[in-house]
């Protein structure tokens, strides 16, 4: 058993709120440690630290802010593999998929190190007669970001990377399900030189994140989650005053057309629907299979399926792991259960033959589902694929854009013409063609559309510069006593 504190001004603090929650081991289904929840007074603690840390920060050269990140670059890939060690300890994530969560954070460090020429601002000379206007942006002051269990390195480093390069200090929140990797993280980032207060963590649940949601001294709240709670987060902050960006849950629909390489498309949708046991913002939940091809394509995916090596995150053998939480486990066998008392086919059922004692379903396949079903409706966010069968594109199309969610979806087709017709069309933020996850490089942006963000600036890349910092406009003039006259006139500049 161990026990995970806060991180506070550079040091871990104990929390003395009295108030726990349980960490498991997902493979084992035991408890394996404790992590302490924050009340009022220990947020507010870690709060002012980072308030009292930003004068200097802020005012610390670009040029070494951006060396300080790239040392963190080389730091976090130096312990690349001892940060994946710990999200498979708590998350249950396979090896390989951790190490991918770890290079695809590693990516948003490494933009981050580009600051000096990201917070360039404009310049207009002589805008009037000796007058030049420029804009440059500044830091918006302390910022919180409270984080998913399902990437408990890489959404983090959506956030931080970008927010303490623009010269913010930052609060993170992360989730009590799996807690230690940001307390790696933020032992790293005081070994890559960041000064003590800058960086801070909290854990906790509710109590800490209404907290953050109401101080008066947090600027900005950055929020990746659930819909339900990504709204709250958005409507709140956002009443409050705050800037906020929260993205929430997806439905993520590929379309598969009859020309598409069928093989390609089974493998990818294997891939993308139980890669991480579909615990990804991003993973494909339903295939839109055109009927001509429908039942080759389940016929495919259903004989990929038992090939899927289901087992402990660490054994070199496993290929998809468990689920986080006995609960959460049971939430998605109960879909598979109820699917075909709704209508639809059970092809393959997860729950058969799944490794027992930890938090384990296998990969489950459901077909002919329709809207109005919950196995189509609900974010189920677990290994469970869901075909529902379509005529056409036209068909396809509008049950992408009529559902609530918006936020990656992938067309599988070889005719280039109706890919980009398609791109045209969908509403959804992500768009992938030929790509079962098309989760943007780092120097793009990172952001679904309807219930699937709320605000206004997608996370991490550019628009993650606009959203930690704001822009100020200078308009200059120096004394030239040739030209100084009383003038009561508005300015103008003709
Ligand atoms: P969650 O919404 O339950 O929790 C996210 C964070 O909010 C955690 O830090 C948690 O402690 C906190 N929280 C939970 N309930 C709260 C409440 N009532 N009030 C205030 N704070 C609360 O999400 P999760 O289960 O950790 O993560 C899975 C969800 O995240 C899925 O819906 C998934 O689609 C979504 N997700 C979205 C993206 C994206 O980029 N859009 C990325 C990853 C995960």
């Amino acid at each position: 058993m161990y026990r995970i504190d806060h991180w506070i001004d550079g040091r871990t603090v104990s929390s003395t709120s009295g108030r726990t929650g349980n960490v498991y081991d997902p493979a084992t289904g035991q408890v394996q440690g404790t992590v302490g929840f924050a009340d009022l007074s220990e947020v507010d603690k870690a709060i002012a630290i980072a308030k009292a840390a930003l004068p200097a920060w802020r005012a610390t050269n670009l040029s070494r802010r951006a060396e300080i990140m790239f040392h963190m670059r080389e730091l976090v890939a130096a312990n690349r593999k001892e940060i994946a060690a710990l999200l498979t300890k708590e998350h249950g994530k396979v090896t390989s998929d951790a190490l991918g969560e770890v290079a695809r954070g590693l990516e948003n460090i490494e933009f981050a190190c580009g600051i000096p020429n990201l917070m360039k601002g404009g310049y207009s000379e002589q805008a009037s007669a000796g007058v030049d206007v420029y804009n440059i942006r500044q830091p918006l002051g302390v910022v919180a970001g409270i984080t998913p269990f399902n990437f408990p390195a890489m959404v983090p480093m959506w956030m931080f990377a970008n927010a303490l390069a623009c010269g913010n200090t930052f609060v993170l929140k992360p989730s009590e399900k799996d807690p230690s990797a940001s307390m790696f993280i933020a032992e790293l980032l005081k070994q890559a030189g960041l000064p003590d207060g800058v960086f801070n963590v909290v854990h906790g649940d509710k109590v800490a994140v209404d907290r953050l949601l109401d101080h008066p001294d947090i600027a900005a709240v950055s929020f990746v989650g659930s819909t339900p709670i990504a709204k709250y987060i958005y409507e709140t902050g956002t009443k409050n005053g705050k800037r906020v960006q929260a993205l929430g849950g997806a439905k993520n629909h590929m379309l598969v057309l009859p020309d598409a390489d069928l093989d390609m498309a089974a493998d990818a949708l294997v891939s993308a629907a139980y890669g991480s046991a579909g615990e990804r913002c991003m993973a494909i939940s339903v295939v839109l299979a055109v009927d001509t091809i429908a039942d080759e394509l389940v016929s495919k995916v259903k004989d990929r399926i038992p090939n899927v090596v289901v087992g402990p995150g660490n054994d070199p053998s496993s290929e998809m792991g468990p689920l986080i939480s006995g609960e959460h486990r049971d939430k998605v066998a109960g879909y598979v259960a109820g699917a075909a008392g709704e209508g639809a086919t059970v092809v393959v059922d997860g729950r058969d033959g799944a490794p027992t004692g930890g938090f384990f379903l296998k990969p489950s396949l459901i077909d002919n589902a329709k809207p109005g079903m919950k196995c189509y409706d609900d974010e189920i966010f677990g290994p469970v694929l869901t075909v529902v069968r379509v005529k056409s594109y036209e068909d396809g199309l509008k049950l992408i854009n009529d559902n609530q969610f918006g936020n990656g979806t992938a067309i599988f087709t070889r005719d280039g013409g109706v890919a980009r017709q398609f791109q045209f069309d969908v509403n959804v933020g992500m768009v992938g063609i030929n790509v079962p996850i098309p989760v943007p490089v780092s120097y793009y942006s990172f952001g679904g559309w309807k219930a699937s963000l709320f605000g206004d600036l997608h996370m991490y890349g550019p628009d993650g510069i606009q959203f930690y910092t704001r822009s100020k406009v200078v308009t200059s003039r120096w004394p030239d006593p040739r030209t100084s006259k009383v003038d009561l006139g508005f300015p103008q500049n003709r």
